[in-house]
């Protein structure tokens, strides 16, 4: 099993490839935040935060009508022309110093980590593009007042289908943009059983990528750590409800496979368990897409067993990045 790519602390990775009998490939890549990019280095590739924002003006709007910027309070809606113009001018910085190659974080709309700002975005830009939006936030709301968790599912579901068409509108404007510069466009994705609700479907991203990195974080605390965002989508669910049947039928229908312990505080202080892990690595690989899946793997001492299971029980995935904390 080879590294071929590091997030985070690359300074220390000599000593966690050795830790960990791992390879580092001759071209390891270091992936670095565009914002800390002035010149061009073949080592590194450029990372862009496709929704960044810093004005709450950007921020999406959720089902109660609150305007929010969601994940690390650094992200606005991905419809708003002004988050649009920012991207499309990160890429083009990194054009213009020569960078062949970029990897895209975060396109996508809030998850579970953002509580209620999950439910979103109903903001202008969005309804003028789907105006369906407005029937699906009414039964969202609706289900919610009356418990109705069938509609409450059927309702999430649909706004997932309505956020992977922008999702994937988003990505062919980066194609389009990028086309004439043959830049190679990677994307950080969250884990399958994720992914839709936040509007990234895995067959509509390869028709766009060149790559799909997916985020296999076990435990941690932020936006995107499997653990953290199943804890959050219970809470989520528990304050809506106040009824365990039914976060755990919510659940169920809308997590697909994954069958995960359901006690939050298990979730956020042990982690997801790395069988868990290995499934939605499994079930990404087994999709037949015709671009490369390269897990990025978060880095702590249970890495160890979760190395030897992929080791084991797939061993096609032969190359891995790491995300070094
Ligand atoms: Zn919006």
């Amino acid at each position: 099993m080879k590294v071929v790519g590091i997030y985070g602390k690359h300074e220390l990775i000599s000593r966690i490839a050795e830790e960990l009998a791992l390879e580092l490939d001759f071209k390891l890549k270091r992936y670095v935040s565009v914002s800390r990019i002035n010149t061009f280095n073949e080592d590194v590739v450029p990372v862009i935060w496709v929704p960044l924002s810093k004005s709450n003006e950007h921020g999406v709007v959720n089902v109660l009508g609150e305007r929010k910027l969601f994940a690390f309070n650094n992200s606005g809606c991905l419809n708003n022309p002004s988050v649009r113009k920012r991207l499309m001018n990160d890429i083009d910085k990194i054009m213009n110093l020569g960078y062949k190659e970029l990897v895209l974080d975060a396109i996508r709309y809030p998850s579970p980590h953002d509580h209620i700002t999950f439910l979103s975005c109903f903001c202008k830009y969005c309804i003028s593009k789907e105006p369906q939006l407005l029937k699906v936030k009414d039964r969202i709301r609706n289900s919610i007042s009356f418990n109705d968790v069938e509609t409450f599912i059927s309702s999430i579901e649909d706004l997932a289908r309505i956020r992977i068409r922008f999702v994937s509108e988003v990505l062919s404007e980066i194609r389009e943009h990028t086309k004439s510069h043959g830049v190679r466009i990677s994307a950080a994705i969250f884990p399958p059983s994720l992914a839709k609700l936040v509007g990234q479907d895995y067959k509509s991203l390869a028709n766009y990528l060149d790559e799909i990195q997916i985020m296999l974080y076990h435990k941690c605390s932020g936006a995107a750590c499997l653990n953290h965002e199943i804890a959050s989508l219970i809470k989520l669910l528990n304050d809506i409800f106040h009824d365990k049947s039914i976060v755990k039928r919510v659940i169920d229908a809308l997590l697909d496979t994954v069958k995960v312990s359901l006690d939050i505080s298990t979730l956020e202080n042990e982690g997801i368990k790395h069988e868990v892990l290995i499934g939605e690595l499994r079930r990404a690989t087994e999709m037949g897409l015709n671009v490369p899946i390269i897990p990025i793997l978060w880095y702590d001492h249970k890495l160890v067993k979760i190395l030897h299971g992929i080791r084991e029980e797939i061993p096609t995935v032969v190359k891995i990045m790491l995300f070094i904390p």
